[in-house]
């Protein structure tokens, strides 16, 4: 199997999303795995595109009919990546972008080893993040500190992924990942 899965983490406001975005929009012949979560949408946020918006109750007849790759609870809700999406770009020989948190990236490396190369983004520091999380103004105060404390956490698995890449300034983060993933792409095709 020569596609892979680009499975990109990062503690919520590093501007991983920002940085996926930029991604697609080059045209590097990567697909989003559109995740299905139960959160509400921000604004700006369109259903299908950003994510799969659904109830807890779909959410939950999707686990029991096995529709997920893998899924997680983060803040109170759930999210996952389905299967079958998955499972058919790979077949077709399409390479994926994962953008998902920790724990569901150590599942899609436990399932899929060998194709799939596993990307950190790193915010300059935890007081950076704060503000970035503040400036976003899509979490109340309670929110953003328990996004700050999980942060922690999640930091601590940087070490289990293939590369990291702090975000630091946009233009110089975004460069670096786009080599990763050229760089990545090319060695498929050897
Ligand atoms: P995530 O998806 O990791 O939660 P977002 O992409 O939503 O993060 O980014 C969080 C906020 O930080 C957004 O308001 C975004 O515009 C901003 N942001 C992203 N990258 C940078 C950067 N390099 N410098 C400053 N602000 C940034
Ligand atoms: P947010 O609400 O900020 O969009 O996402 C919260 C966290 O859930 C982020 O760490 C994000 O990467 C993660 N996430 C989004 N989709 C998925 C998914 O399908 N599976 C898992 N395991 N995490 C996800």
């Amino acid at each position: 199997m020569n596609a892979k899965l680009f499975v990109i983490s990062a503690p919520s406001g590093s501007g991983k999303t920002t940085l996926c975005n930029k991604l697609l929009k080059d045209d590097l012949g990567l697909e989003r795995s559109v995740s299905m979560t139960t959160r509400e949408p921000r604004p700006g946020e369109k259903d299908g595109r950003d994510y799969h918006f659904v109830s807890k109750r779909y959410f939950r007849s999707a686990i029991k009919k096995n529709g997920f790759l893998e899924y997680e609870e983060n803040f109170g809700h759930l999210y996952g990546t389905p299967k079958k999406f998955i499972e058919e770009r790979l077949k077709k020989g399409a390479s994926v972008l994962l953008s998902i948190d920790v724990k569901g990236a150590m599942k899609v490396q436990r399932q899929y080893p060998g194709n799939n190369v596993l990307i950190f983004i790193l915010p300059p520091s935890l007081s950076a993040l704060k503000k970035r999380l503040k400036l976003r103004r899509s979490e109340d105060k309670s929110a953003i500190s328990k996004r700050l404390k999980l942060a922690r956490k999640e930091i601590a698995y940087k070490t289990k992924y293939d590369f990291t890449v702090t975000n630091d300034r946009l233009d110089t983060a975004y460069k670096r990942l786009k080599k990763i993933i050229l760089s990545e792409l090319k060695r498929k095709a050897e």
